[in-house]
This record gives structure tokens, sequence and C-alpha cells, in this order.
């Protein structure tokens, strides 16, 4: 089903065509995170070209994905994923529900991590 709602409002705020996906798989192929994602990004873009967008929503794998545009670079359709999960990621937290809380932090991470990977961590996570 190619005319969901999650689908129009994807299309909407990322400006892309996820019809245009055919799945060869290239962008997960590419991908330095796809070991660590628990739905590779090519299947990211099936569920919601099957009208499944809350297990895209739900998935690490849109907060996994580190923007690197290897999947762009080499999809032979000319999908722009980093752009899509950045909206689907967007669509999460226009939803009102944090996804990091600072004082869920371990003392001993709040401690070592460099004030960079705050600032650029909260500027993904927080919206
Ligand atoms: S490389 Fe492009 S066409 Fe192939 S699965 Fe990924 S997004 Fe779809
Ligand atoms: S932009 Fe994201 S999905 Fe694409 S290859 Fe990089 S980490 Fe993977």
């Amino acid at each position: 089903m190619l005319h969901s709602e999650a689908l129009r409002r994807l299309s909407e705020i990322s400006g892309e065509v996820v019809a245009r996906c055919y799945q060869c798989g290239k962008c997960s192929a590419g991908c330095p995170m796809a070991a660590s994602a628990d739905v590779a990004p090519h299947q990211v873009i099936r569920l919601v070209q099957l009208g499944q967008p809350g297990e895209a929503l739900a998935s690490a794998t849109i907060w996994l994905c580190a923007a690197c545009r290897a999947c762009a670079s080499r999809c032979p359709r000319g999908v722009d994923l980093p752009r899509l999960m950045e909206s689907l990621r967007s669509m999460v937290l226009r939803q009102g529900a944090p996804v990091l809380i600072a004082s869920d932090l371990p003392k001993e991470i709040l401690a070592r991590a460099p004030q960079q990977a705050f600032v650029s961590g909260f500027r993904k996570l927080s919206g």
C-alpha cells in the first residue's frame, strides 16, 4: 500500500519519492552502521512502502544513521536515504517523546564524553 498517511507525511517532509526505491539493497550493503542496525536501511524504506511506518519509526536504525551519505552515493534510483532517515527522526520527535534525556545518562559517560558529542547528540536526538 503506497498511499498511507505516513507515506504522504514522509514525502511532504523529505521531498523524496519513496516509491522510487526498488529494493536492490545497495544502500544497506555500503552502510557502515548496518551491522548494528535492527532493521537494514533498505528495509526501513520497504516498511514505509508497505504502509507499516510504525516499525520504521520504532527502529534503532533511524537513530544510528550517521548521515554519511554512502547509501545516497550508490543508490541507482537516486533515493536520498539520509534525508528520509532525518525525516523519520523528525516524525518521532514531533510526537513529543524525548529520545535523549541528559539525566538518564550514566555519570561516567557524562564525565568522559567530549562536549562536541553532547552538542551534536542533542541536536540529533532532541529536535
Ligand atoms: S540503493 Fe536505492 S533503490 Fe536500492 S534499496 Fe537502497 S534506496 Fe532502494
Ligand atoms: S547515511 Fe545513514 S543509512 Fe546511509 S550509509 Fe550512512 S549511516 Fe547508513
